[in-house]
């Protein structure tokens, strides 16, 4: 296939500036940089024929040369002549691209992230609380602080990189730095491996975090630690902590109210009661008005759970639940028996109408 013009290449005309030339050829590279077309070869092989062009366009002398001969003008490798396969200054374009058009230098790889569960209690849950965690994860070894090498022993800088930590790698007409891989990316070469970490620099050890739980937080929910993941030559991942309320005796909840049931007997429903319920900052009294029905509900207000992210708490809700006797000795059942001829119907207004509804509905 015939070479396309360079000004074509680049959409620019034969008098472009040099400013022109590099806006130009900075849209291109965005639009077919390697890292983000992989696998793409139609997208590789546009890249490089707009590098291709820039590189000599952006030479005074290279292009005098192009405007002149066109392609002719590199052919021959005569004193002077223009080897495109010596692309190492390619690299330096890219680098002093990669700032601008990509927007800050290459990033290395964090670690990994790590997710973990974290069980709390109930009150903990609802009221907040900071809590310690421990995680297992490999942490920078005791032994030789983390630098791999035996205590003692020479550690050089690793040879294949100098000591960068990454090299260039070299692709036809672009390079891209990638991690070393004598070194694994630490740049140094160790002569005697650590003896506990065997040179990894690393061992499983368990560190001790603290989490803060927020008040009203839910079975489920998500904190994420920042940096306490795991290490990476770009820094520690993060460490996502799902939060596990255990389940409450007592307690349940519905947004921010508590709700719990308390029993009382029959004669604290017919003649009134001080019961004592418990909340989550303690025991409470609860005046229990004679006369209370079965299932009826009081709220404690405030007794709840602080409203997440916002203002004021919740409510405890009490259902007050009469318990009926299963067992009874046989002086209470006497004693029950003479009260159910004394009370009659009259007592029970609710029966009364109930046996009223229902003559009514077969008469
Ligand atoms: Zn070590
Ligand atoms: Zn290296």
């Amino acid at each position: 296939m015939a070479k396309r013009d360079y000004y074509e290449v680049l959409g620019v005309s034969r008098d472009a500036s040099a400013d022109e030339l590099k806006k130009a050829y900075r849209g291109l590279a965005r639009r077919f940089h390697p890292d983000r077309n992989p696998d793409d070869p139609a997208a590789e092989d546009a890249f490089k024929e707009a590098t291709e062009a820039y590189q000599v366009l952006s030479d005074p002398e290279h292009r005098k040369r192009y405007d002149r001969f066109g392609h002719a003008a590199f052919e021959s490798e005569g004193p002077g002549g223009f080897d495109p396969s010596d692309f190492g200054s390619v690299g330096e374009i890219l680098e002093g691209f990669i700032g601008e058009v990509f927007g800050g230098r290459r990033r290395k790889r964090p670690g990994r992230d790590v997710s973990v569960e974290m069980h709390v209690r109930f009150e903990e849950a609802a009221l907040g609380a900071q809590k310690t965690l421990e995680v297992r994860r490999p942490m920078p070894c005791d032994r030789c602080e983390g630098s791999g090498g035996e205590p003692g022993t020479t550690i050089r800088s690793c040879p294949t990189c100098e000591g960068r930590g990454e090299v260039r790698f070299q692709r036809g007409f672009f390079a891209t730095m990638r991690a070393c891989s004598a070194c694994g990316g630490t740049g140094k070469k160790v002569e005697t491996p650590c003896s506990k970490c065997s040179g990894s620099g690393r061992v499983e050890g368990t560190d001790e975090l603290s989490v803060k739980i927020p008040p009203g937080v839910q079975d489920g929910a998500v904190r994420t630690v920042r940096g306490a993941g795991e290490e990476g030559p770009g820094g520690a991942g993060d460490l996502h902590v799902t939060i596990r309320v255990e389940p409450h005796p007592l307690f349940e909840t519905r947004g921010a109210d508590v709700l719990c049931t308390v029993p009382v007997s029959f004669p604290q429903a017919v003649l009134g009661a001080t019961l004592d319920i418990p909340t989550l900052e303690g025991k409470v009294h609860m005046k229990l008005p004679p006369g209370t029905q079965s299932g009826k509900i009081f709220r404690l207000r405030g007794k709840g759970i602080p409203v997440y992210g916002g203002a004021g708490k919740g409510d405890q809700l009490v259902t007050v639940v009469v318990e009926v006797p299963e067992k009874v000795s046989r002086e209470q059942r006497r004693l029950i028996s003479a009260l159910a001829e004394e009370m009659g119907t009259e007592t029970h207004p609710q029966q009364a109408g109930f046996l009223a509804k229902l003559k009514g509905l077969f008469d």
